[in-house]
């Protein structure tokens, strides 16, 4: 069985993006906010925005099933207040719920929080408790700069964003570390400010203790972890200097990284670091890099192919790659696959 765990639904009808910049213009002018009530799509809009694309291409590529939440850049924490993310959270949150109810074989959620900056964390549980006992969804997004691109929270290890982590630990979630589009101009959202934050979050835990308070907290740092196999070796040396224990023990049972990296020496690298135990399969597809890659006659985010090739796994390693590890990183998704006999 091949898992993705990564994918956003990134294309919605357009209605709700319509929804969207009306609940964003409403911020200025009130009387142009939407209600909730007023979006409507019906499951035949839905059905075939999934089939004609991500569906679609998922049996192209031999992918069974996804691990699916909201459009990241489009979660924009930054707007509004925290009323302006929990009513849009909900409305994205429910969409992937009814996408994973017409197609259960093929998609599972993973929730958006309704985070806002300068807002504590605790204020998602209520959503996130919804998402997982209502909905069967399996993870979470948890952005680390819900302010775009500014920093202006503290970081991963403190005490701020500990609420929200017992009750990960309590309902047995991991997080998908990720942020969302970047208000910063100097940041491009998905060049560079979704690669500074993988790798900020692995450096923000490597830092701190955070796993000693929370040994069972399950981060998984998409897009290839950032930066950081590719730096493996400093990342070890700061380790070292800052009397830390090694990071097999101090980070590594509980951060894992997805393969959300577009060609194959990335692959090799990645494969050829981090322990095979590490490595989750994901594409984000369809996402920030559509394009054909005119080296090779594929498209860049078909990762399945890289995986494949390297000659870094055994046939066994590839197995935990694109199912094993999925399964112990989201058990709740293993059970939910357990229930079906698979
Ligand atoms: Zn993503």
């Amino acid at each position: 069985m091949i898992i993705d765990v990564h994918g956003h639904y990134t294309t919605a009808p357009a209605a709700l993006g319509a929804w969207r910049d009306l609940q964003v213009a409403g911020l200025k002018e009130p009387g142009l906010a939407p209600s909730r009530a007023s979006l409507s799509i019906s499951d035949d809009e839905l059905r075939e925005s999934i089939e004609i694309n991500q569906l679609a291409k998922m049996r192209e590529r031999g992918i069974d099933l996804t691990v699916f939440s909201p459009r990241a850049s489009f979660m924009a924490h930054h707007i509004g207040n925290f009323e302006t993310s929990a009513i849009w959270a909900a409305i994205c949150n429910e969409l992937c719920h009814r996408v994973s109810e017409m197609f259960p074989d093929h998609f599972v959620g993973a929730a958006m929080l309704p985070q806002s900056p300068g807002v504590a964390p605790a204020s998602c549980i209520p959503e996130l408790e919804r998402c997982v006992k209502e909905y069967g969804f399996v993870g979470i997004n948890l952005n680390p700069d819900p302010s775009g691109g500014h920093w202006t929270s503290p970081p991963l290890t403190d005490r701020h964003w500990y609420p929200l982590y017992e009750k990960m630990v309590e309902l047995d979630i991991p997080a998908m570390i990720h942020v969302s589009t970047s208000c910063n101009a100097c940041f491009h959202t998905t060049g560079a400010h979704y690669l500074n934050a993988d790798t900020t979050a692995f450096m923000q835990c490597l830092s701190g203790d955070l796993f000693k308070d929370f040994p069972t907290l399950r981060f998984l740092i998409p897009h290839g972890g950032g930066a950081v196999p590719y730096h493996w070796g400093r990342f070890r040396g700061l380790a070292q200097e800052m009397k830390k224990p090694l990071l097999e023990e101090h980070l590594l049972k509980n951060i894992f990284f997805d393969t959300c990296v577009y060609h194959q020496p990335g692959i090799d690298l990645l494969t050829g670091v981090i322990p095979v135990e590490n490595v989750l399969f994901a594409s984000e597809m369809i996402g920030a890099v559509r394009g054909l890659d005119p080296q090779t006659g594929h498209h860049f985010d078909d990762t399945r192919r890289y995986i494949e090739a390297t000659p870094h796994l055994t046939d066994a390693q590839r197995h935990q790659v694109f199912e094993g590890n999925a399964r112990r990183v989201f058990p709740r998704l293993d059970a939910r696959l357990a229930s079906k006999g698979l």
